[in-house]
């Protein structure tokens, strides 16, 4: 099998990461969790002090060192410097303050140089905002995941269920669109269809079929 780079993006809650998963899985290719590396870099920072848009991300950078593991039953699982902070990253304080964290320069690039490290060894795919625009223009592939406002926040409200948390759907839904607003408008590294990818709208897709589309779109680039 040729290596192969298949990038997706989209805005929060359309089912980037589970489709992704699966699709790995599937397929055999590594799934890389590019949020999990922008939620790292938070759950770093705040472990240090305040975090806000002023804050100095650039000094503190250097001892953040983050590893990503993509385990034979689907799930991913991240390090800060030795510590597995999968479950920790996906907090409502991380929610608060990740914004002003993936809006800096320095603090992207950093991101976008370990992506581009985790995938010289593998076949890979790789979900987040700006992965077929900045971290791989030259994906064989890219796919732009979108959905409904209200399909994302309902999709959210279940993935915190199953972790047995129970959250207030209405507020979810604003957290989204609030997240859409910063998504999309941040300087550099904002969340854009490529030019090239395929606009796949999954309002009114099950996961198995949005996982049954992008697997024979893939198998078309191997
Ligand atoms: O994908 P997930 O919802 O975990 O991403 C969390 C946040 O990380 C996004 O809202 C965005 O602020 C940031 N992010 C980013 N660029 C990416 C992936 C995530 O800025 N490629």
């Amino acid at each position: 099998m040729k290596r192969v780079k298949i990038a997706i993006d989209g805005p929060a809650g359309s089912g980037k990461s589970s489709v992704a998963r699966e699709v790995a899985l599937d397929i055999g290719l590594q799934y890389i969790d590019s949020g999990a590396l922008y939620r790292s870099v938070t759950w770093f920072f705040l472990q240090k002090g305040p975090v806000d848009a002023g804050t100095d991300f650039t000094a503190g950078l250097s001892e953040c060192s983050i590893r990503q593991e993509f385990l034979a039953d689907g799930t991913c699982r991240t390090f800060v410097n030795g510590a597995d902070v999968s479950r920790s990253i996906r907090s409502e304080e991380i929610a608060r303050h990740i914004g002003a964290v993936s809006d800096s320069v320095p603090v992207r690039n950093f991101v976008n140089s370990l992506l581009r490290d985790f995938s010289r060894e593998h076949s890979v795919i790789m979900d987040g905002r700006d992965i077929g625009t900045v971290v791989f223009p030259d994906a064989d592939l890219k796919i732009y995941l979108d959905a409904s406002v209200e399909v994302r926040a309902s999709r959210r409200v279940n993935e915190y269920k199953e972790m047995g948390k129970n959250v207030d759907e209405n507020l979810i839904k604003k957290q989204i669109i609030l997240r859409d607003e910063q998504d999309k408008s941040r300087p550099f590294g904002a969340l854009v269809k490529a030019e090239d990818a395929l606009y796949l709208d999954t309002t009114g897709m099950n996961k198995k079929e949005v996982v049954g589309r992008i697997k024979d779109l893939v198998s078309r680039v191997l």
